[in-house]
Formats: C-alpha cells, sequence, structure tokens
C-alpha cells in the first residue's frame, strides 16, 4: 500500500509505533540493538506520574517484532494500573527481550540490557518477568543500580514469585467470597493454568487450605513434579477451557479469555497471576460480566511481586509487605462491590480508580 493514497484514518492505523492498538499514550519507548551480544529488545515506559516506571523484563521467542512491542506496550501499561491500584509511587514500564531465554540468554546480553537501563538514568527500573530469574538481575546489577528482585545475598529482596502467588491467593478467596457468598475453599475445584514460579506456590496455599486442585502446563516433568509435591490432579481433559471447575486461575500467558474461550469458560470465578487475561478488556470483561462470572482483574491480584520490590527500594521489613499484599482481598471486594454497584465490569472498576489515583497526583503536582 502507498502512503501517498492512504487517508488519515489509515494513516494512523500504519504508523508503526504510536498507531499501535496498545499504543496508550506511552511516554517512551526505547529500542534497543546490540550486534555483539545479539540483544534485541524493547523497553516501554508508559507512564511515570506517581513515580519511576517500574516493570520487569520477559524474554520471549516473539514469532515477530511486531508481537513483541503489542507484549511491552501491553505489559507496561498494565503496570502503571497495577502499581497506582496498589497505592505504590511507581510508574509503569515494562521491557522484552526477544529471543529464547533457554538458548539464547547469556551474562554478556544480560549486561549489555542492563547498559541500556542505565543509560535511562532511573526512570525505568527493571525487574524480573517470564523468563528470568533472581540470578540474571544480579548480572543486570554489575552495570546499573536501577534494578530490583536481586538475590538476597546482594541486599536484594530475591525472587517475588512466592509473594505475587500470596497475593494472587487472597484475590481468589475474595472473589470467591464474593461469588460464592464464603472464602473456604474446601472441596472447591480449582485449575491452575501453568505451574511456573507463581501457579506452583499457588497451588500450595490452594491444596492446603482444602481446595480440590486440577494443573495443566505445557511441560509434563513439571505437571508429575507438582502433582507428588502438593497432591494436585493432573487435568486431563482435551481443554482446559471447557474444565467443568469452579474457579480457573490462569498463571502462564495473558490473552486466554478471547474470543475463542470467553463464552466456553464454566467457571463461576477466574482470578489468577498471568498479566493481561483479558485478550480485549472491554469485550471479554462485558462476556464473563453478562455470563456472571466474576473476574478478578489481573493486575490488581498479582500485585504481589511489585509490593516485593517495591519495599527493596522503600527499605520496608517482611511484615509491611505482607500487610500490604494482604490488603489485595480487601482491594478486591471493594472494587467487585464497586463493579456491582456501577454496573461495570470489575477490570474497568479497578482501572478507574487508578486512573483516579494518577490523575490526583497530576493535577496536585500541576498546581
Ligand atoms: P513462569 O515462566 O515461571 O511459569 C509459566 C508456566 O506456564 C511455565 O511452567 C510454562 O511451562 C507454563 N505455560 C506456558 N504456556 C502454557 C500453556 N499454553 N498452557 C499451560 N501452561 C503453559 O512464569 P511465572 O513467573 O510463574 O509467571 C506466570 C504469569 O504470571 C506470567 O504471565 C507473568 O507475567 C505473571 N506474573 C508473574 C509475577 C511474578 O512475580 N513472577 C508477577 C506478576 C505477574
Amino acid at each position: 500500500m502507498q502512503v501517498d493514497v492512504l487517508n488519515a484514518d489509515e494513516l494512523k492505523k500504519s504508523a508503526p509505533v504510536f498507531g499501535q492498538i496498545s499504543f496508550d499514550d506511552h511516554e517512551q519507548i526505547v529500542f534497543c540493538n546490540d550486534k555483539d551480544t545479539g540483544l534485541k529488545a524493547i523497553i516501554g515506559i508508559h507512564n511515570t506520574v506517581l513515580g519511576p516506571a517500574l516493570g520487569g523484563t520477559r524474554m520471549w521467542d516473539y514469532a515477530s517484532e511486531w508481537e513483541a512491542l503489542n507484549d511491552v506496550l501491553r505489559l507496561s501499561r498494565g503496570m502503571t494500573y497495577k502499581s497506582a491500584i496498589t497505592g505504590l509511587n511507581l510508574g509503569g514500564g515494562k521491557a522484552v527481550i526477544i529471543g529464547d531465554a533457554k538458548t539464547q540468554k547469556t551474562p554478556e546480553l544480560m549486561r549489555r540490557f542492563g547498559r541500556f537501563v542505565d543509560s535511562l538514568s532511573g526512570k525505568y527500573i527493571t525487574a524480573e518477568d517470564v523468563g528470568m530469574e533472581t540470578a540474571d538481575m544480579d548480572t543486570v546489577y554489575e552495570v546499573t543500580k536501577h534494578v530490583s528482585g536481586i538475590s538476597e545475598e546482594k541486599g536484594g529482596s530475591g525472587n517475588p514469585s512466592p509473594i505475587t502467588a500470596y497475593g494472587v491467593f487472597m484475590g481468589l478467596k475474595a472473589a470467591a467470597k464474593h461469588k460464592f457468598g464464603t472464602d473456604n475453599l474446601e472441596g472447591k475445584t480449582v485449575l491452575v493454568q501453568g505451574i511456573g514460579h507463581v501457579g506452583e506456590t499457588l497451588v500450595k496455599h490452594l491444596t492446603e487450605n482444602g481446595a480440590k486442585v486440577y494443573i495443566s502446563d505445557i511441560n509434563q516433568e513439571r505437571l508429575e513434579e507438582v502433582k507428588k509435591k502438593y497432591d494436585a490432579n493432573i487435568f486431563e481433559g482435551k481443554d482446559v477451557y471447557d474444565a467443568e471447575v469452579d474457579i480457573y486461575a490462569p498463571c502462564a500467558l495473558g490473552a486466554t479469555i478471547n474470543d475463542d474461550t470467553v463464552k466456553r469458560i464454566k467457571a463461576k470465578v477466574i482470578a489468577g497471576a498471568a498479566n493481561n487475561q483479558l485478550a480485549d478488556e472491554a469485550t471479554h470483561g462485558k462476556i464473563l460480566k453478562e455470563r456472571g462470572i466474576v473476574y478478578a482483574p489481573d493486575f490488581l491480584i498479582n500485585a504481589g511481586g511489585i509490593i516485593n520490590v517495591y519495599a527493596e527500594l522503600e527499605k520496608y521489613d517482611k511484615k509491611e509487605i505482607i500487610r500490604k499484599t494482604e490488603n489485595i482481598y480487601n482491594t478486591t471486594l471493594e472494587i467487585l462491590a464497586k463493579a456491582d454497584k456501577e454496573e461495570m465490569t470489575s477490570h474497568y472498576a479497578a482501572l478507574k480508580i487508578a486512573q483516579q489515583r494518577i490523575d490526583d497526583r497530576k493535577n496536585r503536582d500541576l498546581k
């Protein structure tokens, strides 16, 4: 298609960055390229009104650069709202490294990435996400101080996943209370999709609290391991979205609630760790509401990890981390009640409160 024959709307849609659907007034997007190490990364800084943009780095073998760009934009925006709704003085950012973490991640590549982070002088603070380990953050820490989630030996807060899982458990309990009138999970069936760092600990909390847990993962070894450890059941059905369970906990990757799945899901509650679970916030959130399925907003209930890394910056102790994480239970209840009262989706109710906090700060700073 030739540019000179496009009308204004078409031009906007064809705009490679500012025209992306996931572009939501991002402040800055940084493309990082290093031939020597093979690094190709994108840092998305969505909003810094409340503070520096903090968010993890994901390493993933994206099918295309467009997919990577779209992912980083969606994820960094999500971080803005996650920190805002949790009451943290942080903005939203995220980074993606294009490549297979198992075969392409090297200390040299991580250090080079760290230098790019350092070049932003603290406007973006990185941490770990899918494809990253605490050890990788320690490597990044060799070249920049703008990194969190480093190991406890190096003065950091270590792996945030157990706290994330605890927060998800709190949000899941609150959503269960909203739907079933009790947060007692005894005998409730829960399907946990993805039993990685977060999913496994969630399985632990659920089984300890009497839930009957089904697990699903693309990694067969992990399934056997987690099944044995927590007496969980491997989901044997054909498709997880047709599973007859009370609660569905997406803990793998995002967008699992989409055109194909949203009408098939039989669970009455959805509460999990994955970021951006709704492929389309407006459409899929609305269908869930119409179907009477209680959806605990992902960015609200998976905030334990960010609370943990924020503690590293603010020098909070463990007690305060737990207190803030347990508060996810109350916030989830509040948001679900607000959504019912104001006849809006839970996702939108949470976004509205988060946006209000950002706007209040912006207005205060302008005065
Ligand atoms: P992880 O990489 O440790 O685990 C993900 C698991 O999902 C792996 O076991 C993987 O095999 C499995 N998986 C991948 N595709 C799958 C599929 N199609 N079906 C079933 N299983 C599949 O990641 P994690 O740290 O446990 O994070 C899980 C999710 O939670 C991610 O979306 C992440 O962004 C989000 N999250 C994590 C944290 C954290 O503290 N780690 C914080 C907030 C949000």
